[in-house]
């Protein structure tokens, strides 16, 4: 059964199902151990209208503190970014000429990418939730390291080379980056 809104089940040793709405607007089921599914689902489907009344809620009061992502789900970020970059890096490599070495993908609260000069390249899974042209540019820009270790014209003509709108990620990743440590 699809409901209208994303939801954890959360099973431990309680005795009743209940539901909660974190402050992050996550909807949350709190269940038995061995509730079958098919009773959280029409637990769910009968309070459907209450759950969507209270994320309406939840997602117009601004928030005033960033939300922690679960362990887990943050390793299926780290997941995903993993495979994202690994396939574009190969592609844009491809393209522009260029090798590297190993992929890492990292979590830093000011680096989006970094390539060592040994050519291994490091990735900041936070980019999964930007615009995908930020993607590829962080990727062209890293791989662009490749040839030019700086900054330089040359270096940017590279990137521009590969991508001609290349100043519109990067403008927004300036202004927007930052909302990306909100996203989960
Ligand atoms: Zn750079």
């Amino acid at each position: 059964m699809k409901h209208p809104f994303p939801f954890d089940i959360i099973y431990s040793r309680r005795k009743t199902v209940a539901i909660q709405i974190t402050r992050e607007a996550n909807v949350q089921v709190r269940a038995p151990y061995g509730c079958p599914r098919s009773f959280i689902d029409s637990f769910l489907l009968e309070r459907q209208e209450w759950i969507l009344s209270l994320l309406e809620k939840a997602a117009s009061s601004p928030q005033k503190t960033r939300p922690e992502i679960p362990e887990a789900k943050r390793r299926q970020y780290i997941e995903t970014a993993r495979a994202v970059f690994t396939q574009k890096a190969a592609y844009y490599a491809r393209i522009m000429d260029v090798t590297y070495r190993r992929i890492s993908i990292r979590e830093q609260k000011t680096r989006w990418g970094s390539c060592s000069s040994g050519g291994n390249l490091n990735f900041n899974w936070r980019l999964i939730f930007a615009p995908e042209p930020v993607l590829d540019y962080v990727v062209v820009h890293e791989l662009a390291h490749r040839r030019e270790m700086n900054h330089s014209r040359a270096f940017y003509r590279i990137v521009e080379s590969v991508l001609p709108d290349y100043k519109e990620s990067r403008k927004w990743l300036r202004d927007h980056g930052d909302s990306l440590w909100d996203a989960s």
